[in-house]
């Protein structure tokens, strides 16, 4: 097998991933802002940070990975306060929205999925430990981080900062601050707005504070990779840098890899821009959640996504294409024995898709192999080249695959249904559906299984799943 190899920012070149911890790989993840539902640019984001975690288990590895929610900004205090809830009461409807998108793209649970509200004494102790260090001063009850005293700031962004000079006010903050470059660790109480009351003072954390106190916490002073949207790399996690390098004097990460924009009509899409669509806009216009994932995998995180309607068509004939061919693996009926040919083709599509992971997770390679593989495959069903025997073969290949792609499971309409989106299920009177019963146990006697599936496939589609009696007899149920 080929060495993972993925891009680090930072030193801007392919790096061999060699955890720091024998067997597990840890990852830090810049959540959610949790204001409003996120939307399918965001997604994009979590969908890469998904497949990332899916190929390192497949490769054997444990994964720790701890993704935050941002559950404290100014837009937050502001929108709580101006809803007179709290932070906790306006923030959990969109948590819940954020936990129930994961679930419909397949999104796997990070180890740690944790809220900067429940960390402020973390933070606070980061902070205090960075004024113990001289790197910090105070200014109309905030807090700033001096980046004249971290000279290693702008390593990671390779921003010029010599067009931004001491004192020019280009930030927008209402705080004195003694160099424009400098950025808030923790942030005077505003009149009326929630704050906290802690040995720094009182007020509220800046944005940046709490990925650097949640990653090392949880992942070590020094960690595997950190990931984000490009957007994230300037000012974000350069400020991650400058707070945990400071702190600690050790590297705070090895390897930064941040995924490209999807965009939209050329823009990036965005909340403030207004061009976005959230995963229920596109659920209440028919499209599947499958189709959706399948759309924002299907493009190397590394390239910007060009979201059209069309492209999400065509990533629905892609997810039915590979569902279809399952079917035809599992409930064709082909002569007896094994093709060699097709033994060794499902290996070297094992391979090629795993060698396109690896090298820097380029998932149009490892979809270009799937895709082969089901148009090889295809071909020499239709030559009667294809034996009994082969497709448990080719089945645990796509198995495999899917254990990244996470596709194959036919399960896009109850998704919808409990979030109050797809099509009812079509009714079947009960004598209907005696009657298909019984005609589906006759085609099966003289072993017409193509017909046999058609009745077991339309009744699905009604919801009624079909039992094998131990008598020999079949019992339906409504799902
Ligand atoms: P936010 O909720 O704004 O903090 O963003 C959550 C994640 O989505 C971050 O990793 C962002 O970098 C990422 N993100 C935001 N917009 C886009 C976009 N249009 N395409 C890809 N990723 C994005
Ligand atoms: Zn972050």
């Amino acid at each position: 097998m080929n060495p993972i190899r993925l891009h680090d920012t930072l030193k801007n070149r392919l790096e061999q991933l060699e955890p720091i911890h024998k067997g597990e790989v840890r990852i830090y993840t810049c959540g959610p802002t949790v204001y409003d539902f996120a939307h399918i640019g965001n997604f994009r984001t979590f969908v890469f940070q998904d497949v990332l975690r899916r190929f390192f288990r497949a490769r054997g590895y444990r994964v720790l990975q701890v993704m935050n929610l941002t559950d404290v900004d100014d837009r937050i205090i502001q929108k709580a306060a101006a809803a007179g809830v709290s932070i906790r009461e306006y923030t959990e409807k969109y948590i819940e929205a954020f936990l129930e998108d994961m679930r419909a793209l397949n999104l796997e649970m990070p180890e740690e999925l944790v809220r900067a509200t429940d960390h402020i004494e973390d933070m606070v102790a980061l902070i205090d430990k960075l004024q113990q260090k001289g790197m910090t001063y105070t200014s109309d009850g905030s807090i700033y981080f001096r980046i004249s005293k971290f000279p290693a700031y702008g390593k990671l962004s390779k921003i010029d900062m010599s067009g931004i000079k001491a004192g020019a006010r280009v930030d927008t903050d209402r705080y004195e601050k003694d160099d424009a470059r400098d950025f808030a660790l923790w942030k005077a109480p505003k009149p009326g707005e929630h704050f906290w009351e802690t040995r720094i003072g009182p007020g509220r954390p800046g944005w940046h504070i709490e990925c650097s106190a949640m990653s090392m916490k949880y992942l070590g002073e020094t960690f595997d990779i950190h990931t984000g949207g490009v957007d994230l790399t300037f000012p974000h996690h350069e400020n991650e840098i400058a707070q945990s390098e400071a702190a600690t004097g050790k590297t705070f990460v090895r390897l930064w890899l941040h995924a490209e924009h999807l965009i939209i009509e050329g823009e990036k899409m965005s909340k403030s821009l207004g061009n976005f669509y959230t995963l229920r806009d596109l659920f209440a216009k028919n499209y599947n959640p499958s189709s959706i994932r399948f759309l924002l995998l299907s493009v190397p995180y590394r390239r910007q996504l060009n979201f059209t309607m069309d492209g999400l068509k065509q990533a629905e004939t892609s997810v039915e294409r590979l569902r279809n061919f399952m079917r035809r693996l599992r409930e064709a009926q082909f002569a007896a024995g094994a093709n060699p040919e097709i033994q060794k083709r499902a290996e070297k599509a094992e391979s090629d898709f795993d060698a396109g992971l690896a090298d820097d997770l380029n998932t149009a390679v490892a979809l270009a192999a799937v895709f082969d593989l089901v148009r090889d495959v295809n071909t020499a069903m239709d030559r009667g080249k294809f034996r009994q025997q082969d497709a448990p073969r080719v089945i645990a290949a796509m198995e495999k695959f899917d254990a990244i792609l996470a596709l194959l499971t036919d399960d896009d309409n109850d998704k919808l249904r409990k979030l109050g989106f797809g099509t009812a299920l079509p009714q079947i009177p009960p004598e209907k559906i005696e009657a298909l019963v019984e005609e589906r146990q006759l085609a099966k006697k003289r072993r017409d299984f193509k017909r046999a599936d058609e009745i077991r496939k339309q009744l699905a589609e009604s919801g009624i799943i079909l039992e094998d009696t131990k008598e020999g007899g079949v019992r339906w149920k409504q799902k």
